[in-house]
């Protein structure tokens, strides 16, 4: 079917405000750019409710149309990208909080919800939503769990699957499904719930969820020290472990990445740091009593430790946190960033090698990451455009994916596998998984129509 008439027949069948004229690039995109992916598509639809996502889905699938479920476009894995034609569906007018109980710790939220509404609604109540996956000016609730993302305090609270007790979703042919809801446990039948968190748009579309929050902690207290090397700031993150320190965050950046970032970092720095950031919550007795004993057990071998008290300083120490994917990819105007994960006690090996690599391949390489969880922003810089340099990226991403196998943990441990980890899950899975894993895809989209070419 030709565009213009794809275009034409769902104005005909939808508003004509949900079909978007033409299609804009920025909907043929996603955090991917630089890495040199950017789609084709016929149309780009928004519908206002569920019932009219269920509805295109089901004009899709009659006519064998592809469709992209499209949230804030700020994946790193390619995921939101129309490979090749189709309909894009974006959430974003799917944003109402269908309903917000403080008193009974829950809400329900629609897909197109940004992450930071999330999360300020629930701070109003007094509550709190804690996956905080960065970029959640623009990050969409659907695809924090779509992605199942995570983010810095992930260590203690979990990443985004922890907290969705229910989901509404649309699904092929073209109908609107219930899973779970407002309660707490459910272990009736196989956990559809489960398998449709971290599906990527490949199974279902979500329109809504059920999340469960917890009241708000009373204070937080992160630190900050700075080690000379990767072993000394790997082995300060294994004394904070030892310990039994309950952290909620354990994060960490190498001296490269630092080098990049530290620029705008709310402090002094001494040079080549390796930085690891922690963080404690509760009460304010608790994190007073506790934010005294990490900053003791990182002060050993460190060449200078920062313990932020105001709330303006932590704000802004978390500001500059957010921003160092951002900073890092400014450095040389692109990036190949990676999410690897592997056991906590290789977190050592895995840094070094990112930068072994790096230099086998004649790239600036960079990591940085959520230490506790060991997972790692292995990451490439690039001139975009430079498809010499795309080449060797691409040769260096598959020795981090192989490093990843190697070491006993996964190719991915938040983005995803999108479009730029396809074929790269048969380094860590027998046969017989991927096959369970394509007869799943099958099951749910027998037509392969639902963003097709991802998650494979
Ligand atoms: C600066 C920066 C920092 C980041 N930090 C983190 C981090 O700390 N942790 C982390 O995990 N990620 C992080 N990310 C990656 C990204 O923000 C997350 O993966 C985020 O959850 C993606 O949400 P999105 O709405 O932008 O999804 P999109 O990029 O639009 O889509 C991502 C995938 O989800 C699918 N999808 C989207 N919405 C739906 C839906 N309603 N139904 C079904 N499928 C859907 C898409 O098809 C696609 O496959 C970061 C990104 C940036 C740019």
């Amino acid at each position: 079917m030709a565009s213009a008439t794809i275009q034409n027949e769902l104005r005909a069948r939808f508003r004509s405000e949900a079909v978007l004229d033409d299609v804009p690039p920025s909907y043929l995109r996603d955090e991917t750019e630089t890495r040199g992916l950017c789609g084709r598509a016929d149309a780009v639809v928004r519908p206002r409710d569920a019932e009219q996502v269920a509805e295109l889905l089901a004009w899709c699938y009659e006519r064998e149309v592809p469709i992209v479920p499209r949230g804030g476009g700020t994946g790193y894995a390619g995921g939101a990208v129309p490979l090749d034609g189709g309909v894009v569906l974006s959430l974003e007018r799917l944003d109402r909080v269908r309903s917000f109980e403080p008193l009974l710790w829950r809400m329900q939220v629609e897909a197109g919800v940004t992450t930071a509404r999330v999360r300020s609604t629930a701070q109003e109540g007094g509550l709190l939503f804690p996956p905080d996956p960065g970029a959640a000016e623009q990050s969409q609730l659907g695809g924090n769990i779509a992605t199942n993302a995570g983010g810095p305090h992930a260590y203690k609270y979990g990443v985004t699957g922890a907290w969705v007790t229910g989901l509404e979703a649309a699904v092929p042919p073209g109908e609107l499904i219930s899973l779970g809801g407002p309660f707490r446990k459910d272990v009736a039948g196989y956990d559809l719930k489960s398998l449709l968190i971290g599906s990527e748009g490949t199974l279902g579309v979500i329109t809504a969820a059920w999340l469960r929050l917890t009241p708000a902690p009373e204070a937080a207290a992160p630190v900050v020290s700075c080690y000379e090397g990767t072993a000394a700031g790997c082995a300060a993150l294994e004394r904070v472990l030892g310990t039994g320190i309950p952290v909620a965050a354990l994060e960490y950046l190498d001296a490269a990445t630092v080098g990049y970032a530290g620029g705008s970092f709310p402090g002094e720095l001494p040079p080549d740091a390796f930085i690891v950031l922690a963080e404690v919550d509760g009460s304010r007795e608790e994190v007073d009593r506790l934010g005294a004993e990490l900053a003791e057990v990182l002060a050993e071998d460190a060449s200078a430790v920062f313990s932020p008290a105001e709330p303006s300083e932590i704000a802004a120490l978390w500001r500059w946190r957010d921003g160092v994917s951002i900073a890092v990819g400014a450095a040389r105007g692109g990036k190949a960033s990676e999410d690897i994960v592997v056991p906590f006690d290789r977190l050592g090996e895995a840094i070094e090698e990112t930068l072994e690599i790096g230099r086998r391949h004649r790239l600036p390489a960079c990591s940085w990451g959520h230490a506790g969880d060991g997972n790692l922003h292995s990451t490439f810089l690039l001139v975009p455009g430079d498809e010499e340099e795309l080449d060797r990226s691409r040769a260096a991403t598959e020795e981090l994916f192989a490093l990843a196998a190697r070491l006993g943990g996964s190719i991915s441990g938040e983005h995803g596998v999108g479009r730029l980890k396809r074929g790269q899950l048969a380094r860590q899975w027998q046969p017989r998984a991927l096959a369970l894993h394509a007869a799943i895809k099958r099951a749910w989209d027998p037509k392969g129509l639902l963003n097709p070419g991802k998650k494979e």
